[in-house]
C-alpha cells in the first residue's frame, strides 16, 4: 500500500497467470496453450503485413478490426451471424473485462459457480461488480436450476475451467428460457475441442453473448486476440466500453494473424483433433495409474490421485521439468490441472508419474 495509491488499487488482489518459465527445456503443461503450431497462413499474412520494412506499422490499425468481425461472421455463417454482432478485444480477457463493465455490473449479485475460472472475482474487484458464488454439484457439474433466482448476470466457462466438464447447449438454451432478465455470458474457451457452440442460440435469446478466444484451439495464444458474440444491443454496449477505453485493442499483426487463423478450417480441425486424441489416451493413461480424472471436453483434464496430495505431486513432477497447475482452493486442492501436450509431451508426463505413484 502507499499514500500514492488510488483505494481502488488498494482493494485489489490481482490475478495470477500459470508461470511462463525462461527455461525452453521445461514440459509446460500449466496454462492449456495449444502444442501445435497456429496454421501456416498466420505467419505468412503478418510477413505480408510487414512488407516493405514494415511500412505500414506508421500508421494505425483499423480501430474497428473490420476484417477480423468479417472473418468471425463467416465462421458462424450458418447461424446468420453478422459482422455487426461480434466484439473484439485484446484476448478474451479484455473482452471480458469489458463485458463486466458494460454488462454485469448491477445491484443485484452476478452469479457463477464456486469453481471457475479465478479471473472473474478479479474483474468483479476491478470494476465493484457484486457476486455470489453458486456450489458446482458433487460431480462438479453445473447445475443450471442452482442458478434460478434474481441476478444480475449469469457468467460460466463452457467446458468449464479448470474441470473440462461441459454443458449442453441444450441445457443452456432451459437456462436462458428461464432467465430473460439478465445477461448470460458464456465463456467458449475451450469449446472447439468436443463441445457445441450456444452461438447457435445467439439469434433467439437477446440477453446471451458467447465469448470465444483464438489463444487455446487456434494456437495463438501469443497474438492476443478474443471475441465476443451476440445481439447488437450487447455488442454497442461492449464498443461504448472499448472506446472509452483503448481504441485499438487489436494491432495490424494480430489483425492479419487472427483473418488467416479463422480462414483455415482444414489446420483448426487436424490440430483440434490430435488435441482430443491425446486427451483421450492421457486419461486411460492416468486412470490405469489410479488417478480419477473428470470427463473434459477441453484441452486440459483434471485429475486427483487419491493417495498422494496433489501440491506434492505438482513439486515431484517440476523436479523432474514437467508443469502442471495446482490451485490452493478449497474443493480443489487435491486435483491437478494438466494441459493436453504433444504425444512426446503426454508420455514424458505419465513416465514420470509412473516414476511417482508407481
Ligand atoms: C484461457 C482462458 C481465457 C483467456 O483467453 P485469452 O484470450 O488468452 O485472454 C478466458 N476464459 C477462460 C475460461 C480461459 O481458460
Amino acid at each position: 500500500m502507499s499514500h500514492y495509491w488510488s483505494s481502488l488499487v488498494d482493494r485489489l488482489t490481482p490475478y495470477v497467470p500459470g508461470e511462463q518459465p525462461q527455461l525452453a527445456k521445461l514440459v509446460k503443461l500449466n496454462t492449456n496453450e495449444n502444442p501445435y503450431p497456429p496454421s501456416p497462413r498466420v505467419v505468412a499474412a503478418i510477413t505480408a503485413e510487414l512488407a516493405n520494412d514494415g511500412e505500414r506499422l506508421r500508421l494505425y490499425p483499423d480501430p474497428n478490426a473490420g476484417r477480423v468481425k468479417e472473418a468471425v461472421a463467416a465462421r458462424f455463417a450458418d447461424y446468420a451471424i453478422t459482422p455487426q454482432q461480434v466484439f473484439v478485444g485484446n484476448g478474451s480477457d479484455e473482452v471480458l473485462a469489458h463485458v463486466f463493465m458494460a454488462l454485469l455490473r448491477h445491484p443485484l449479485p452476478i452469479l457463477f459457480p464456486d469453481i471457475t475460472y479465478s479471473f472473474y472475482t478479479v474483474y468483479c474487484a476491478l470494476h465493484d461488480v457484486a457476486y455470489r458464488t453458486v456450489p458446482l454439484d458433487e460431480d462438479f457439474m453445473i447445475r443450471i436450476d442452482d442458478y434460478a433466482t434474481a441476478n444480475g448476470g449469469i457468467i460460466f466457462p463452457n467446458p468449464n475451467a479448470p474441470t473440462g466438464c461441459l454443458l449442453p447447449v441444450a441445457a443452456i438454451a432451459r437456462l436462458l428460457s428461464r432467465n430473460q432478465q439478465s445477461v448470460l455470458v458464456v465463456d467458449e474457451a475451450y469449446v472447439d475441442f468436443g463441445g457445441e457452440s450456444a452461438i447457435a442460440l445467439v439469434n433467439e435469446y437477446p440477453n446471451l453473448l458467447v465469448v470465444h478466444t483464438l489463444s487455446k484451439a487456434r494456437s495463438l495464444a501469443g497474438l492476443r486476440v478474443g471475441y465476443a458474440v451476440g445481439h447488437l444491443d450487447l455488442i454497442e454496449a461492449l464498443e461504448r466500453v472499448k472506446n472509452s477505453f483503448n481504441s485499438y485493442p487489436l494491432d495490424r499483426l494480430a489483425i492479419a494473424g487472427a483473418v488467416a487463423a479463422l480462414a483455415d478450417d482444414e489446420h483448426f480441425e487436424l490440430t483440434r483433433q490430435a488435441v482430443m486424441r491425446s486427451r483421450q489416451v492421457l486419461s486411460g493413461e492416468l486412470l490405469a495409474l489410479g488417478f480419477e480424472v473428470l470427463p473434459s471436453l477441453a484441452n486440459f483434464v483434471f485429475a486427483r490421485h487419491p493417495q498422494r496430495d496433489a501440491a506434492q505431486l505438482a513439486a515431484a513432477l517440476r523436479q523432474r521439468g514437467i508443469i502442471v497447475r495446482h490451485f490452493a482452493l478449497a474443493r480443489i486442492d487435491q486435483h491437478l490441472r494438466i494441459s493436453i501436450g504433444s504425444d512426446a509431451e503426454c508420455a514424458l508426463l505419465v513416465a514420470a508419474l509412473r516414476d511417482i505413484v508407481g
